[in-house]
């Protein structure tokens, strides 16, 4: 059989790890080609430098993990097209926010045949309604696309630390178990269920509940309060994935995609610190600020999937429905104060 190739599009934080990952396995397997080429958005260093000469002459990505070997088969590439173009497995895992452009200049450069996974939390809202990423990889490059997600904080995994990940397929089980095979490590154990879109759905909307999770920490209202917006989070999370995709299984919230992902996201995640720094201030610094100064040009995903996710509930009648999920809007869009978060509840009705 021919030896599979991969190419990974994305290298920040997670899209670094994700490397690191797949380069000590396509090492090890027979059925797969040594090199992983990995798609860099080229920037200058501080020093003058280009990003990936410096990945490629040190094997680190020192803006995204400092102090990380990637792996000597790591192949830094800062042009999208030559990356893709002789890969048959397709890793996406940029901030949600670039797919959209990145598939437009994708569309009829990727190979016959080829497979896609997305590990991008997040979601685009279209006029007809939302789509989810991996559904946007599908139709505009015609491969099919598994999802993996789960309890992942980046420089967690980077340093080796046990953890689980759920692999999210539509039909293919074969396909869903090799991409567990190029993923999975002793530290870092994948399953894979039959549920691309509750999987993606998880992995996207804790996104929102972390936000809230951020809010409730900058105001000091302690541990129940914040298990409490933990738990409706969840509740809501499941009510829109059913909703918009019938199909989504209650089974996948308790995967790692699930309570695990919303678990430490809510305790340790980006999205939660910065929304934390963004109550301490009142709500009176943007969220670009905070994000840009805090982060070091990593990128959140909560604050326009909230956006998003408000957009397809107005669109569709359903705000009364999600109380939660609309106060982090109207929160993070500076319409309410941070205190909102649990005030929601006395004035709009909730659901079971
Ligand atoms: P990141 O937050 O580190 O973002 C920085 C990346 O964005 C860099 O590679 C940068 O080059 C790139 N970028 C900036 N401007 C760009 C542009 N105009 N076009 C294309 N790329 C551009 O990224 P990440 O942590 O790898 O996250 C990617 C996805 O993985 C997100 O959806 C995130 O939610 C998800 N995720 C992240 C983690 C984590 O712990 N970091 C864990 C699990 C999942
Ligand atoms: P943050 O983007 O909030 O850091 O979450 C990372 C993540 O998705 C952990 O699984």
């Amino acid at each position: 059989a021919q030896k599979s190739r991969v190419t990974i599009i994305g290298s920040g934080n997670w899209g670094s790890v994700a490397s690191k990952l797949i380069a000590s396995n396509t090492i090890k397997l027979a059925s797969f080609h040594d090199e992983v080429r990995m798609w860099v958005f080229e920037e200058k260093l501080p020093s003058g430098e280009k990003l990936t000469e410096v990945i490629n002459r040190t094997n680190e990505n020192v803006k995204y993990l400092p102090g990380i070997k990637l792996g000597k088969n790591v192949v830094a590439d800062p042009d999208l097209e030559n990356a893709v173009r002789d890969a048959n497995m397709l890793v996406f895992v940029t901030p949600h926010q670039f797919m959209e452009g990145i598939c437009k200049r994708l569309v009829g450069k990727v190979k016959e045949g080829s497979q896609a996974i997305s590990l991008i939390k997040g979601m685009e809202v279209k006029m007809e309604g939302p789509c989810m990423i991996s559904s946007l990889i599908s139709e505009q490059l015609g491969v099919n696309c598994c999802v993996l997600m789960g309890a992942n904080i980046a420089n967690e995994i980077a340093v080796e630390k046990f953890s689980e990940a759920t692999v999210g397929y539509r039909e293919n089980r074969e396909i869903a178990e090799k991409w567990v095979q190029l993923f999975n490590t002793p530290y870092f154990m994948v399953t894979a269920v039959q549920d691309v879109e509750g999987v993606e759905l998880c992995g996207t909307l804790k996104n929102v509940v972390a936000l809230a999770a951020g809010f409730v920490d900058g105001l000091e209202m302690g541990n129940n309060t914040k298990a409490a917006i933990m738990r409706i989070g969840l509740r809501e999370m499941r009510a829109f994935s059913k909703i918009l995709f019938p199909t989504v299984k209650d089974n996948t919230f308790f995967e790692s995609c699930g309570v695990a992902d919303l678990i430490t996201t809510c305790l340790g995640g980006r999205n939660r610190r910065v929304a934390e720094a963004f109550a301490k201030s009142g709500g009176k610094r943007s969220f670009d600020e905070l994000e840009a100064e805090m982060l070091q040009g990593q990128k959140l995903q909560g604050v326009s999937t909230a956006r998003e996710v408000y957009e397809v509930l107005s669109n569709r009648g359903w705000l009364e429905l999600f109380p939660l999920f609309a106060a982090v809007h109207e929160i993070s869009s500076g319409r309410l104060p941070p205190s909102a978060i649990v005030e929601y509840g006395e004035h709009k009705p909730n659901f079971s």
